[in-house]
């Protein structure tokens, strides 16, 4: 299916959300941030990317079904936090927008993946990344009967080869594409082809509590991998596998109740596949965007560069049932 359109229309939302979330960084005031009923913290400028997305997607393609991570019902009875958003969302539109029309823009994403046809959103993947002043991802995927057809993965944050800043990576129909800050035109995004797995590297979350640390440094070990991992928070990490920075990232569940949500992963899993690589869960099933919000028949993930996926996949279960 023919989705130029929706790929225009999704990198200029998600360019639209990067500048925004770029001018905020570091910037945030002490009141500009909540922590949410699962104890996640969340900003003025995670509901406010979320707003400057669904109101771009929705002046360029119609009326939309989008799950988005962010609820505009957490701003209703909060004026100083909605005062916040709306600040930010007509400073990055040019001009004012009403309280009424923000709210609105961020209600769109109230989608519960339940339709054939679907969008899915992360404003602001990796919010701890975004508060200590490190990495965090804009993530924006559009699934189409289970399947992620488009992904649009902005990494605003990331350090470059050249030494410039950002990334806005795009999978669609069979390859995958980076813009850089320093021209318009996008590159090819390609995994690395280590020689062996000893030349690999794994990147993993900066946080414990979203990855077991101590079994990826076993399973690390026992694979003969010599590199330090790459620890870098958000979706960055899928970024980081398809343009070669490392090899394998692994996300090594910490709960046996954990399930992880569509959003954290649809953008970045496509974005890796297009450059060549593979994704699965830890038991090396392929992630299933068909049960709404969570990947419920899934735990973990594991993204390769597609060379040695098979290998990874058997060592990570040698581990994990020791465990
Ligand atoms: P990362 O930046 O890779 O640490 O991932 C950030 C994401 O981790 C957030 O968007 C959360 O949705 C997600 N998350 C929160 N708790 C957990 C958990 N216990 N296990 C895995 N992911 C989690
Ligand atoms: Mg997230």
């Amino acid at each position: 299916m023919d989705v130029d359109g929706e790929r225009s229309a999704a990198v200029e939302a998600v360019r639209a959300a990067s500048e925004l979330c770029t001018a905020a960084q570091g910037r945030l005031a002490a009141g500009d941030t909540l922590t949410k009923g699962d104890d996640s913290p969340v900003t003025v400028a995670d509901f406010a990317a979320q707003a400057v997305v669904c109101a771009t997607l929705t002046e360029r393609l119609g009326a939309l079904d989008l799950v988005g991570e962010e609820d505009s019902s957490d701003l209703r009875h909060r004026t100083a936090l909605r005062d916040g958003v709306v600040e930010l969302v007509g400073a990055q539109r040019g001009g004012e927008v009403s309280a009424e029309a923000v709210l609105e823009w961020i209600s769109v994403g109230n989608s519960d993946g339940s339709g054939d046809r679907y969008w899915t959103l992360d404003p602001i993947d990796g919010t701890k990344g975004f508060l200590r002043g490190e990495q965090y991802a804009i993530a924006l995927a559009l699934i189409e009967h289970g399947e992620v057809v488009l992904g649009v993965l902005g990494c605003p944050n990331l350090p470059n080869p050249d030494g410039s800043r950002g990334a806005i990576f795009v999978a669609v129909g069979g390859s995958c594409e980076v813009y850089y800050p320093t021209s318009d035109l996008p590159g090819p995004a390609v995994v690395a082809a280590p020689a062996s797995l000893a030349e690999a590297r794994v990147c993993e979350s900066v946080e414990s509590g979203h990855s077991n640390h101590d079994q990826s440094a076993l399973i690390t070990e026992r694979l003969g991998i010599r590199a330090e991992p790459y620890r870098i928070d958000s979706q960055c990490k899928y970024g980081a596998v398809a343009r070669g920075d490392a090899s394998i990232y692994l996300r090594l569940p910490t709960r046996a109740d954990y399930r992880e949500k569509i959003w954290d992963h649809a953008a970045g899993k496509f974005v890796v596949e297009q450059a060549g690589g593979r994704v699965t869960d830890v038991d090396g099933l392929p992630l299933d965007f068909s049960h709404g919000r969570l990947l419920a028949r899934n735990r973990g993930v594991i993204a390769t560069d597609g060379l040695f996926h098979d290998e990874v996949v058997a060592a990570v279960q040698r581990v994990l049932a020791e465990s």
